[in-house]
């Protein structure tokens, strides 16, 4: 990071401290308080100047009397086009209701069209930022909105910093806004957390000192640290594991950087000859990245004194891109993708990411009113998901291999209950059929219809299962109390 402001950023702020001139926020600090600790995240995320400027002027067209023109005169067709994606990205958001309303399935629109939105990834970097500084200063609002944006903050925000691999910025968000989505739990789980690592840390010294021991014997240079783990990670891996603590095998983690691969594998070897590795909790996300681009060996051990200790093993680069993701690649690179995506080049970006430059490049021809084929676009970024919709547009997602009675009971348990028939893409269908990515799908419901126990075979996701069920129940014990219900069907 620079010592000293750019002319260009001291002219930036000066801009942006005249235009929220009067202007104060809920925290009674004057406006410019916000874009000035957005510039300092994007400063410290090693963003470009261009990025850098445009977060400072982030909130001016929509909130001052300041126009793009003006901006672009100023600061150059690149500032100006990286604040208006910004601006279009929270008018979008504006437009868009509560995110409490959505159905649990539709939420995922929110990411997709911020992701459709931001042409240049440097825009939803500069949103993230926003979002992170509103997280930070969320006490000072309402209750009420509280909630909304922390739960917005859980379900859009810090899932798009993990699809980005911004690990530091997803583990930061996740935590600060799961304190106000649910503070009775946060606080049992940080005090769980405090509490195991409070007892494992006699242990943890010991083993940090046997490892670097080792290590320096084989003349392999290091540096060992713990890894914190996340309040809400550990909420959701519960979650996950039926609330059984002995079955979360990471709540003790131990980061090892070196210099090179080889000496990630020679550590590796290192950590097993000294303690015993628990069979299936070797995974090598260096041979095989994590889909977010994420590389590192994870191996769980078992030491002398029982303690169930995780080690990371990654790179210093490996390392660097694990907290902080794309915007590593910015601060190795300085790239510049607006110019680099105009002229098609989009090789900058890891393989990993290039889903990414697809979902935009197809956003930009739908927006030329070019024809796109919505079932050649590949949304890597929804593995396993299939997108259909609703005759009137709505998007719906599922897993892959759902089938109409898993999208009637997704809209509502009152359509899925009195579905007669379904019509794909215009055409009549049965309920077995299997429905496909961008298929039109059309309930066709009567009033007379009562569910049948037969359904159960025509259906994939537990969600309608679950209310398939419950009416067959409540029906047979209300009408036909002798009628057996079938066991549930194991996928
Ligand atoms: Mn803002």
């Amino acid at each position: 990071m620079k010592d000293k402001d750019s002319a260009r950023i001291e002219r930036a702020v000066e801009v942006a401290r005249e235009a929220h001139e009067g202007q104060f926020r809920k925290t009674g600090e004057p406006y410019i308080i916000h874009p000035l600790a957005v510039k300092k995240i994007l400063e410290e995320w090693g963003m470009d100047e261009d990025t850098i400027i445009a977060g400072i002027l982030h909130d001016t067209i929509e909130d001052t009397p300041l126009t793009l023109e003006d901006i672009r005169k100023e600061f150059g067709e690149s500032v100006a086009f990286l604040v208006d994606g910004v601006t279009k990205l929270s008018t979008a958001r504006n437009g868009m209701r509560d995110i409490d309303t959505y159905l649990p399935e539709t939420k995922d629109n929110f990411l997709r069209l911020m992701i459709a939105l931001g042409d240049d990834i440097r825009v939803l970097i500069i949103k993230l930022a926003d979002r992170l500084h509103n997280l930070r200063t969320l006490s000072a609002l309402p209750p009420e909105k509280q909630k909304k944006i922390a739960k917005e903050s859980l379900e859009v925000f810090a899932p798009l910093a993990d699809r980005l691999n911004m690990g530091r910025l997803r583990v930061e968000m996740a935590d600060l806004a799961f304190k106000y989505v649910d503070p009775k739990r946060f606080e049992e789980l940080n005090n769980l957390i405090e509490k195991y690592n409070k007892s494992a840390e006699r242990s943890l010294k010991q083993i940090e000192k046997e490892v670097g021991d080792a290590l320096k014997k084989e003349k392999i240079k290091f540096e060992i640290s713990g890894r914190v783990k996340s309040v809400y990670s550990l909420h959701k891996k519960l979650a996950k594991h039926n609330q059984n603590i002995n079955e979360i095998y990471d709540l003790t983690a131990l980061r090892i950087i070196v210099d090179d691969v080889t000496d990630c594998y020679l550590t590796l070897g290192i950590i097993h000859s000294l303690y015993r590795p628990m069979a299936g909790r070797i995974k090598d996300y260096i041979a095989t990245p994590k889909q977010n681009g994420y590389q590192s060996i994870h191996t769980t051990v078992i030491t002398k004194d029982k303690h169930v200790v995780e080690f990371q093993i990654r790179t210093k680069e490996m390392h660097e891109y694990a907290e902080r993701g794309l915007a590593a690649s910015f601060y190795y690179n300085e790239q510049k993708l607006t110019e680099n995506y105009k002229k098609g080049k989009i090789e900058h970006l890891p393989t990993n990411l290039l889903w990414i430059t697809e979902l935009q490049m197809t956003a930009a021809r739908l927006r030329e009113g070019k024809k796109v084929d919505l079932k050649k676009l590949k949304l890597n970024l929804f593995a396993d998901k299939i997108f259909v919709y609703t005759p009137k547009g709505d998007i719906i997602d599922l897993p892959k291999g759902a089938l109409p009675l898993d999208f009637a009971y997704r809209l509502h348990s009152e359509i899925g209950d009195h579905v007669v028939g379904v019509k794909i893409n215009g055409k009549m269908s049965n309920l077995n059929k299997k429905l496909e990515q961008g298929d039109i799908v059309e309930i066709l419901t009567s009033k007379n219809q009562t569910p049948k126990t037969s359904w159960l075979e025509k259906i994939f996701t537990p969600h309608a299962r679950h209310k398939l069920l419950h009416t067959l129940n409540d029906t047979s014990r209300n009408n036909t109390p002798d009628r057996p219900i079938p066991p549930v069907r194991k996928k």
